[in-house]
Order: structure tokens, then C-alpha cells, then sequence
């Protein structure tokens, strides 16, 4: 999409600390990092946010999500674990309208979240 600040990552019209690519999926680095490690996962695809996604998509999300686990443990966090969060629309504080989870690690995190 022409407006979006993540395809435009993808596209490599901007730049950005690309940790992993595939086919499908990248992986890069948050520009405005709340933990040590803070990562970004996006499907290539635009999708706004999850109430976008559908049933063609499921193979998709999936992936993700196991890419997420394998970046995880190349990271070294197969004991300390990490945190991995998709904000949807306004009131999760969603900025970017592009779907992506972010993986934050390498502190301890509260919960319930701010
Ligand atoms: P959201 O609040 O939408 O879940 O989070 C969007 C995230 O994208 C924020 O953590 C923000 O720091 C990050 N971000 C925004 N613009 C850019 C950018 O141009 N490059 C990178 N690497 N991250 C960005």
C-alpha cells in the first residue's frame, strides 16, 4: 500500500535493521525499542490489523507466529522467554496500520500491561 510506513519497509523504500525475511514474513528492528530486544514481524502482505485478516490468511498467521518462536530461540531466549503483542485499532494503541506483532524481551514485563 502506497501510504504504509511497513510496505514501504518492505519494499526497502526506507530502511530498516532486517533481523529475518522469508517469502512471506519480515522481522526487523522497532525504531523506538521499550526493552532490550525489541522486534517487529509483519506479513509482507498489507494487512491492517487482525479484523482484517481472513480465512486465506490463516496460513499466514501461523507462520508468523512460528517465525516468531524460531527468532525467539535464535535470540537465546529459550529460558527467560519474551512477549509477544499485537495492538489492534484505538484503544490498544495500534499507530501503525499494518498488522505486526512485536517481540519484546530482556526485561521482565508486568501484566496487566499499561
Ligand atoms: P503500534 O503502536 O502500531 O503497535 O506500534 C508501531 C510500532 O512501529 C512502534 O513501536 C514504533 O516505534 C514502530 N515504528 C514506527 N515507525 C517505524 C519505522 O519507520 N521503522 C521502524 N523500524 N519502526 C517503526
Amino acid at each position: 500500500m502506497q501510504d504504509c510506513i511497513f510496505c514501504k519497509i518492505v519494499n526497502r523504500e526506507i530502511p530498516a535493521k532486517v533481523v529475518y525475511e522469508d517469502e512471506k514474513v519480515l522481522v526487523f528492528h522497532d525504531i523506538n525499542p521499550v526493552a532490550p530486544i525489541h522486534l517487529l514481524l509483519i506479513p509482507k502482505q498489507h494487512i491492517p490489523h487482525l479484523l482484517a485478516a481472513d480465512e486465506v490468511d490463516e496460513a499466514l498467521l501461523g507462520h508468523l507466529q512460528l517465525v516468531a518462536g524460531r527468532v525467539a530461540k535464535d535470540l537465546g531466549l529459550e529460558e527467560k522467554g519474551f512477549r509477544l503483542v499485537t495492538n489492534n485499532l484505538k484503544d490498544a494503541g495500534q499507530v501503525v496500520f499494518h498488522l505486526h506483532y512485536h517481540l519484546l524481551a530482556g526485561r521482565p514485563f508486568g501484566w496487566p500491561p499499561g
